[in-house]
């Protein structure tokens, strides 16, 4: 089943088990997710969705930003941030910044930028 290209980035994408039973599409680049199905091809068909405004994949507009996680690197701690679409699932592109407000508003402007 073809996949369409990221919403987000225009990057390649492919269908990923996260849990057992189910499957999400995500951007080999900007590690974008779409909406968990119980299948790859209900995967791959709510990836494929395209709603334009809010989430793309849904149409939603009930998008929560969230950070989580530290990575240790080269002596500095980073901050990762991703805004997500509750009506789906969806995620958008994972921003790394080394400051949790800006990781956050970073991962605002990559969910924005794509659409
Ligand atoms: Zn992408
Ligand atoms: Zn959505």
């Amino acid at each position: 089943m073809r996949i369409e290209r990221c919403p987000f980035c225009g990057g390649d994408a492919a269908v990923v088990p996260t849990n057992p039973n189910r499957w999400r599409v995500e951007c080999n680049v900007c590690l974008a997710a779409g909406p968990e199905r119980s299948s790859e091809a209900e995967a791959v068909e709510a990836w494929n969705e395209r709603r334009g405004e809010g989430c793309p994949f849904c149409g939603g507009r009930d998008l929560v930003t969230y950070s989580y996680g530290q990575a240790y690197s080269n002596g500095r701690y980073f901050y990762h941030a991703r805004v997500m679409c509750r009506a789906c699932g969806s995620e958008g592109p994972l921003a790394v910044v080394d400051d949790k407000k800006e990781a956050m508003r970073e991962a605002e402007r990559l969910f924005k930028e794509g659409k």
